[in-house]
């Protein structure tokens, strides 16, 4: 028997194998719940072209606060830097599912079996109690580099957050949010640990030629992403 899933509208959260009182994500009440097969009927998962091999993947109509997942295809694989909260047969398959952080592993249980796909953390983001209903078959540790793509984990937002880079491409996810013309750090995690994270992050970009960044709701030009990260964003939390 297939296994009960939900999905929180609000905020785009896949709940596996029961129906909880609350998103354990966001916190938004049952009623804003979809069934999965519900939430496959409908919206759909809409890719666009960012490079020659790079595309974003969003759930269009919007799903709550989803963040933009990244399709990567490389000479001999296919990877998604995070994943889709709807679960789209669509989709084209990917070998391997890496994530950035846990905060939106989406339907990439779904994805998984669908796919064979092999999916992939950081292990200390597996941990944390909204993780653990997820599989994940590989939990890295350590920096990895495979098909041109180099995973390279900073901490920070989370303590396993993860950016990626791949040709000239960074993929950043949430870790700072763009408002108009300035950057704030994402206020959602620990301040100290995100400013030495975007620390990290800097050093990270010396010597690379970078000219796209690819980010939970935007994709922007790297000078101009640039521009504003280095000037020290603000932390707008608590
Ligand atoms: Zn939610
Ligand atoms: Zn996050």
């Amino acid at each position: 028997m297939p296994v009960e899933q939900y999905v929180c509208t609000v905020c785009g959260f896949n709940i596996i194998g029961g129906l909880p009182e609350r998103c354990p994500f966001c916190g938004a009440s049952k009623k804003t719940f979809l069934t999965s097969e519900q939430c496959s009927a409908r919206y759909e998962v809409q890719e666009t072209p960012v490079t020659k091999r790079v595309s974003r993947l969003n759930s269009t109509p919007a799903l709550g606060f989803e963040h933009a997942a990244y399709r990567i295809e490389t000479i001999g694989k296919v990877f998604m830097i995070d994943c889709p909260s709807c679960f789209d047969k669509k989709v084209r398959p990917a070998t391997v599912i890496s994530f950035t952080h846990h905060h939106f592993l989406g339907a990439s249980n779904q994805y998984r079996d669908f796919f064979g796909a092999e999916v992939r953390i950081h292990d200390l983001d597996s941990k944390p109690r909204i993780s653990q209903a997820f599989p994940f078959d590989t939990r890295f540790e350590k920096d990895w580099v495979e098909e041109g793509i180099e995973a390279c984990p900073v901490d920070g937002h989370t303590p396993g957050f993860t950016i990626y880079f791949f040709e000239d491409c960074l993929f950043i996810c949430d870790y700072v949010f763009v408002e108009e013309t300035r950057m704030v750090y994402n206020p959602f995690g620990p301040a100290g640990d995100t400013i030495e994270g975007g620390n990290r992050i800097l050093e990270k970009l010396k010597k690379r030629e970078i000219r796209w960044v690819c980010g939970y709701n935007y994709v922007l030009r790297y000078s101009e992403w640039y521009g504003m990260f280095s000037k020290v964003p603000v932390y707008a939390g608590h």
